[in-house]
C-alpha cells in the first residue's frame, strides 16, 4: 500500500487534533518516501509541532507544509489553493476532516451562532474545499484524477436528541459526498465518506466549551475508539488500487449501539 501512496500529495484540514493528526502521523508511516503534507488548521502553533513531529519519527523523505487555514472563511479558502508552494499543488488527497459539535440543547433552543458554526464549518467548509480542491483534480490526467475522503459522522445516519444540528451537518456531508460520487463516475476522482462512531479526541471538550469535567464524562466507561483507528481506515482508502473505490465506511466502537 504504501508504495501506491509514495510521491503523493495529501492536504489534511483540522490537523492540529485528533483525527486529523493521526492521519497525517499514519500517512508518513505508511508512506515515509517522497510523500508530501499540507496539514492546515487555525491553532498553526500544533500543526507546526506535528511537522516537527513526523520529522523525528520518519526524518526527512516526507516533507511537511503547514497551513494556518479556517475552513468556514471561504477568502482562506481560495487563498490556501492560489498560494500553495508550487512542490505542493498538484493535490492527490484531501481528507476533509475540520468539523466541529457545539452545545447540546435541543432544536427549539440551540443559539443561531451554534447553528451557524457548525454548518459554516461542517457543511460550507467542506464544500468549499472541495471545490477548490476539484478544480485542482480536474485538470489531471485525461478526465481528472485524485481522492476526496469526507468525515462525517454515525451521527448522520442516526440522529440523537440534543444533537439536531451536528447530525443533520453530518447528514449533509453524506448527501453531498453521494451525489458527487455519481457526478464524478466517468473520471478517476473517487471520492469517499467514512462515518466513525465514538472517538476520544478533543471533540468533546470542544462540545462543552472546553468544560473537561462535562467532556471526559462522555468517555468514561466506555472503550472509544482513538484517532489512530479512523486514521488506519483513512490511509487503507486512499492507498486501494486505482479501479477500487471504497465508497462508504461506518466505524465504530464495538459497544456502540
Ligand atoms: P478534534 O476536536 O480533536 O479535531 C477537530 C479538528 O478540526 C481540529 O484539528 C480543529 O483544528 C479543526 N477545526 C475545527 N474547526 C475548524 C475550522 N473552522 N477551520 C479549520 N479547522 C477546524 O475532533 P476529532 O478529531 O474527533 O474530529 C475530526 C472529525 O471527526 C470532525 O469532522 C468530527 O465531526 C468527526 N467525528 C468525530 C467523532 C468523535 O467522536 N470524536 C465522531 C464522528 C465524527 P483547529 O481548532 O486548530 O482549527
Amino acid at each position: 500500500m504504501g508504495k501506491r501512496l509514495d510521491g503523493k500529495t495529501i492536504v489534511i484540514t483540522g490537523a492540529s487534533s485528533g483525527i486529523g493528526r493521526s492521519t497525517a502521523l499514519e500517512f508518513a508511516r505508511t508512506s515515509p518516501k517522497n510523500l508530501k503534507l499540507v496539514l492546515t488548521a487555525r491553532r498553526i502553533d500544533k500543526v507546526k509541532e506535528l511537522a516537527e513531529d513526523i520529522k523525528k519519527e520518519v526524518g526527512d523523505g516526507v516533507k511537511v507544509h503547514p497551513v494556518k487555514l479556517d475552513v468556514s472563511k471561504a477568502d482562506e479558502i481560495r487563498s490556501f489553493v492560489d498560494n500553495l508552494p508550487k512542490e505542493f499543488q498538484d493535490i492527490d488527497v484531501l481528507v476533509n476532516n475540520a468539523g466541529m459539535v457545539k452545545g447540546v440543547d435541543k432544536a427549539g433552543d440551540i443559539k443561531e451562532e451554534d447553528v451557524n458554526v457548525m454548518f459554516d464549518t461542517n457543511v460550507t467548509g467542506l464544500i468549499n474545499m472541495t471545490q477548490a480542491v476539484l478544480k485542482v483534480m480536474k485538470k489531471r490526467g485525461e478526465s481528472g484524477q485524485g481522492d476526496i475522503i469526507n468525515i462525517g459522522s454515525i451521527a448522520g445516519r442516526e440522529p440523537y436528541p440534543g444533537g439536531s444540528i451536528y447530525c443533520a451537518s453530518k447528514a449533509a456531508v453524506r448527501s453531498f459526498t453521494d451525489a458527487m460520487r455519481k457526478e464524478l463516475i466517468a473520471t478517476r476522482i473517487r471520492i469517499i465518506v467514512i462515518d466513525p462512531g465514538q472517538v476520544e479526541t478533543e471533540f468533546s471538550l470542544v462540545r462543552f466549551g472546553g468544560d473537561k469535567e462535562k467532556a471526559d464524562a462522555v468517555y468514561r466507561g466506555v472503550t472509544a475508539l482513538t484517532g489512530d483507528d479512523i486514521a488506519e481506515t483513512i490511509v487503507f482508502c486512499a492507498g486501494r488500487p486505482e479501479n477500487v473505490v471504497i465508497a462508504d465506511m461506518l466505524v465504530f466502537p464495538n459497544h456502540q449501539a
